[in-house]
């Protein structure tokens, strides 16, 4: 007879947890490479001293690995110490023009828009303080954002028209470029706001949780009836409009309810849109439909698929629209280091609906991130206490994370709200990328030149 011995748990995440803080070790199907954390460089190992620096680290010993890699010629530069600025300029807001919503999301960051507050629309002269005060810190010739929130921004057309005209108006009189963007759940959309769209060369994001059952399950309107067909029949005439100068991008957020993500793309994909993007739920404020250790595990899981549906698409010479690879192999070719993971609190502001300066959108109404307001402006020492707060040297346990420079600490309101639940989900990402680059590099340099110049 058999005897069962214990059974031991695999650890699905040892290979892309930290073991030194210089450097990521990794292999893909062109060889055994070195991620120099610091530089960014990635450095080609001949497999005998993969295994040596492999070894030395699975006896806990960084320092010595780190001696050994030197030996072999990878010399780690000394940490960055770069402090925190003591104000940053605003270059984007975006505008909280409704906060409120037509649908009924159990998920929703922003409770349906009124961020626990009272419901309202921001009223026009709010939304004009804070254009003015944009477009009035800004020099000639500099690039500006201005971007439309809610809730659902469409419910308060008037002011989302009247602010992208008088915005638009008032940076040209000063030689100042500025671009459009809105985040909508594309319910309301009609030929006036398409023509909007086209003439100011809007990016939209449309917000889709998936294909129409899951979609109409986590995005119902507040009656319960399904909101996918709406959404399906205006992305359809924004897609076919003529000489469209605007990009439609879809923005899937990832609960527990809709991790079938491969197949999400595909439908997404033969809707038409310019792009795609997954983004877990991790911290809503009624706590529900936030993904847990086992959902990020399944989310990595299904990411890697869609990773792969994309490398078998590349071979084919055709590029996928999918932004969560696209922007992560453009991070590891151009060797970005920030220190911040968004502009959130520098320069870029949420504007709340009664004209309050938040951190970004998602902060809005919050004691957490309140900036100041747009009558008076921002409030230097909240901005230099946020900045310095928020660097990345000051985030724990990043400091000691290979993934630091690429991940940046990940979102500030995430991280505030609920910690670091998902750095093997990041790490493991940040991996599969790590290995895709190395074989493109190698195999398929034509097409990686490619992905590079996409915008
Ligand atoms: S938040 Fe990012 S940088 Fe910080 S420990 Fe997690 S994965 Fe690493
Ligand atoms: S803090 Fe988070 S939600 Fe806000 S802009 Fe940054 S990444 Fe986005």
């Amino acid at each position: 007879m058999a005897i069962a011995g214990p059974v031991e748990e695999i650890d699905r995440h040892a290979h892309t947890r930290p073991r030194s803080a210089k450097l990521h070790f990794f292999e893909s199907a062109v060889g055994h490479f070195a991620l120099d954390v610091e530089s960014g460089t990635i450095h080609p190992l001949p497999a005998a001293h993969a295994n040596v620096l492999d070894a030395t680290l699975r006896l806990g010993d960084p320092n010595r690995a780190e001696l050994a890699a030197l030996a072999f010629g990878i010399a780690t530069p000394a940490a960055m110490q770069t402090g925190a600025p003591a104000s940053v300029p605003v270059k984007a807001i975006s505008l909280a023009v409704a906060q409120t919503c037509n649908l009924g999301c159990t998920y929703c960051y922003a409770q349906q828009g009124t961020f626990g507050g009272a419901a309202g629309s921001m009223p026009p002269d709010v939304a004009r303080a804070a254009i003015d005060r944009l477009v009035g810190e800004a020099a000639s010739g500099e690039s500006l954002t201005l971007a439309f929130m809610g809730g659902e921004p469409l419910v308060n057309r008037k002011t989302l028209h009247a602010s992208t005209r008088y915005a638009a108006a008032a940076a040209a009189a000063r030689g100042i470029r500025i671009g459009f963007a809105m985040t909508t759940n594309a319910t309301l959309l009609n030929d006036e706001d398409i023509a909007l769209f086209k003439e100011y060369g809007f990016i939209l994001t449309i917000s889709l949780d998936g294909l129409q059952a899951t979609h109409d399950n986590l995005r119902p309107y507040r009656s319960g009836k399904g909101s996918f067909e709406q959404v399906a029949r205006n992305v359809k005439a924004l897609l076919a409009a003529e000489e469209r100068r605007y990009r439609v991008l879809a923005r899937v957020t990832v609960t527990p309810k809709n991790l079938d993500l491969p197949e999400i793309m595909v439908g997404l994909l033969d809707m038409g849109f310019d792009a795609i993007m997954f983004s877990p739920m991790l911290s809503a404020p009624t706590g529900e439909d936030e993904m847990d250790t086992a959902d990020l595990d399944q989310l990595l899981a299904q990411l890697i698929r869609c990773g792969d549906n994309f490398r078998d698409t590349l071979r084919q010479g055709r590029i996928l629209p999918f932004s969560n690879i696209i922007t992560t192999l453009q991070r590891i070719h151009y060797q970005q280091r920030d220190q911040y993971p968004c502009g959130a609190g520098g320069g870029y502001m949420g504007v709340s609906a009664k004209g309050g300066l938040y951190a970004c959108h998602r902060f809005v109404n919050d004691e957490d991130g309140l900036m100041g307001d747009v009558f008076t402006g921002v409030d230097q020492v909240r901005q230099s206490n946020w900045l310095d707060s928020r660097h990345l040297q000051k985030q724990s346990p990043c400091g000691t994370c290979w993934a630091r420079y690429l991940c940046s600490g990940s979102c500030h309101y995430e991280s505030i709200k609920r910690g670091r639940p998902a750095c093997d989900y990041i790490r493991g990402w940040l991996n599969y990328c790590l290995v895709l680059y190395t074989e493109l590099l190698r195999t398929n340099p034509e097409s990686l030149r490619r992905i590079m110049t996409i915008h």
